[in-house]
């Protein structure tokens, strides 16, 4: 069974739900009169924005992008490539990204300046979990679910090789699962 390779739970479906609940509240008020434009980064961002976006009770709409800043492996390539992007024109809106994780930030950095030349109104940032060890450029989240070692994590829609997305936490992989 797919749980039998996980080694450790770092964050359980009961934090990760408190946890998406306290931060949707709080976005709640920052933008109850903005109808902001919640940008979810697939495929990872997909589980924790679904469950946050229901903890929010006012008027938004939901956009989604696929960039790609890794393969397969768990090491970054350093290069941020578009493969899916936005329906949605952001001109004047206010940008609410919601990402899994934030390691190097050359991610964010890309997209954030792109929306800035986009002539977005506001760009701000929500991720779930924060790696500031393995920052390589400057990036602030506005708002971090959780800060976590440098450790590779799977869970709640982050992936080892495309698995484990589908896990309800967070959690460490056995060392010989990427042997
Ligand atoms: P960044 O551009 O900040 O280096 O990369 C962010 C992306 O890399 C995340 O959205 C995620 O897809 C991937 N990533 C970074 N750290 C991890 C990790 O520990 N586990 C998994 N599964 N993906 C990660
Ligand atoms: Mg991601
Ligand atoms: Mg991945």
């Amino acid at each position: 069974m797919m749980q039998n390779d996980i080694e450790r739970v770092l964050f359980s479906r009961e934090e990760l739900a408190q946890k998406t609940n306290e931060l949707g509240q709080q976005l709640s008020v920052e933008y109850k009169e903005k109808n902001p434009l919640v940008v979810g980064i697939l495929k990872g961002a997909t589980p924790f924005l679904s469950d946050l976006v229901k903890e929010m009770d006012i008027y938004l709409e939901m956009d989604f992008m696929d960039v790609s800043s890794y393969g397969g492996g768990i090491t970054s390539s350093g290069e941020v490539k578009i493969l899916k992007d936005l329906d949605t024109n952001v001109e004047g809106r206010d940008l609410l990204i919601v990402e899994d994780i934030i390691d190097s930030g050359r991610t964010l950095s890309y997209l954030v300046e792109m929306f800035r030349y986009r002539k977005a109104k506001s760009v701000k940032i929500v991720t779930l979990l924060d790696k500031p060890e393995g920052r390589v450029v400057e990036m602030k989240a506005d708002y971090v679910g959780f800060l976590v070692p440098n450790e590779f994590v799977v869970g709640y829609g982050l992936d080892y090789d495309e698995r484990y997305r589908n896990l309800p936490y967070i959690g460490i992989l056995k060392p010989e699962i990427y042997q």
